[in-house]
């Protein structure tokens, strides 16, 4: 059989552990058999950032920026224990995610992977619910502070033109704890442009939830610039039948439960921490949960969204076959293969990702399996515990 053509590179981001031995396999097993794949190689595994002083990280998210379309493997963000465990290394490199999500200026989707035999812990969800978190500022970026004595607490504005702007925060009869935040236009007008995006690529509403009532000024902003922006996107919205819909965080969080799914939910950095953990936790696992990287001018990098799965990588060291689930980065991988068909007009190409992914569904809804998803499995469904690489031939056999 003729293997499906290629025209432009992908982006092909290598990562460390358990994930990196997953990758060679998705590759080897249900990828080059079919697809003369073209790939542009970099490797983000934590040696090569350390031998590059993290060029090489710099260098794949400027390939990502060239091409538009990526596909990552989940990497180590050192920490002090990694220092330990890898005294080769020059210093305690960033995040390449947090390096390539500022390269890129994007903003981060997060979708589960739903299978029938899993239910969702809410019961009435029955489509997959996609969190977009704004990914700069708030309160992560912010200052804070303890004071012990009675006082009045101010806040000024010093602009590079010798304008001054300054407010009272509050004064105090005691001890007290405060925090300075901010966040930029240009940051959130980036987070807009994407959701709204994304919600065209994917045919889905798209909803947004601050607390403007309250934070009239700061989330008022974001509400307006939502507003704004959408004023763009409107007319292709109106095409696809797909609506934008504003409203505030906590009557969003009781809609959300009560809805059935297939939306994508837009929230602000830290609501967007939150509720990731709660909407990916309700639908069942983290390794089955996709997660791409879309800038406001349509770049894509597609992943897993858990890490390099280090427990299960020290046992496959010692020999064992692991039985770690590599569904996420299958999908980051028929993903970023869809949307480069899709970029590149190759209609082979796109359908080679669907039949990727029908043939996951396929194999799951046999029972076959990895671990993880063994104990989540309703009462009635099949269920066989495989190693992670007869799960990757049960569906390379599906794809014949
Ligand atoms: P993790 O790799 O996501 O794994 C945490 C635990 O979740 C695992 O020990 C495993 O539980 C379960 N798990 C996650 N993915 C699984 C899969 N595909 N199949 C089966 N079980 C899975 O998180 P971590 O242990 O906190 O982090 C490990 C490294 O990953 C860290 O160095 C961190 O910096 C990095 N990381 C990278 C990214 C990224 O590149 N995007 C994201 C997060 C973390 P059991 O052990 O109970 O089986
Ligand atoms: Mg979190």
């Amino acid at each position: 059989m003729e293997k499906i053509k290629m025209t432009t590179p992908l982006v092909e981001m290598d990562g460390d552990e358990m994930t990196r031995i997953l990758w060679q396999m998705i590759k080897e097993k249900l990828i080059l058999p079919y697809v003369d794949l073209k790939t542009e190689y970099y490797d983000l595994g934590l040696l090569n950032r350390n031998a590059t002083d993290d060029q090489v990280t710099v260098d794949a998210a400027n390939a990502n920026k060239k091409y538009g379309v990526a596909v990552k493997c989940a990497t180590i963000t050192p920490n002090k224990q990694r220092m330990e465990e890898y005294p080769e290394l020059k210093q305690m490199w960033k995040s390449p995610n947090g390096t390539i999500r500022s390269i890129l200026d994007g903003t981060v989707f997060r979708t589960p992977i739903l299978i029938d035999a899993i239910k969702p812990v809410v019961k009435n969800w029955k489509k997959p619910i996609t969190i977009a978190r704004h990914a700069y500022g708030d309160v992560y970026k912010a200052v804070d502070m303890k004071t012990e004595v009675p006082g009045t607490c101010t806040m000024t504005f010093k602009g590079e033109d010798g304008s001054e702007k300054t407010l009272s925060v509050q004064k105090v009869n005691g001890p007290a704890v405060w925090q300075g935040a901010h966040n930029k236009l240009s940051s959130i007008h980036s987070f807009a442009r994407a959701c709204f995006q994304y919600a065209i690529d994917t045919k889905q509403d798209l909803w947004f939830s601050t607390k403007d009532t309250i934070a009239k000024v700061y989330d008022g902003e974001f509400k307006a610039v939502f507003e704004e922006e959408f004023e763009h996107y409107k007319a292709d919205f109106e095409k696809l039948g797909i609506t934008y819909f504003y409203t505030l965080i906590d009557d969003a969080v009781a809609r959300v439960i009560r809805s059935e799914g297939g939306y994508i939910w837009a929230c602000k950095n830290y609501d967007g921490d939150v509720m990731s953990d709660m909407v990916s936790t309700a639908f069942g696992s983290l390794a089955m949960m996709t997660s791409v990287l879309v800038s406001p001018d349509g770049k894509y990098e597609y992943e897993a969204a858990h890490g390099t799965v280090t427990k299960h990588y020290y046992r496959y060291l010692k020999g064992e076959k692991t039985s770690t689930n590599p569904m996420a980065t299958i999908f980051a991988w028929s993903g970023a293969l869809r949307k480069r068909g899709e970029l590149d007009g190759l209609s082979d190409l796109t359908a080679f990702a669907d039949r990727l992914e029908r043939a996951c569904f396929d194999t799951l809804n046999e029972g076959v399996m990895t671990g993880d998803l063994v104990n989540l499995v309703e009462p009635g469904y099949p269920v066989r515990r495989v190693t992670s690489e007869a799960f990757l031939d049960a569906i390379a056999a599906k794809l014949g």
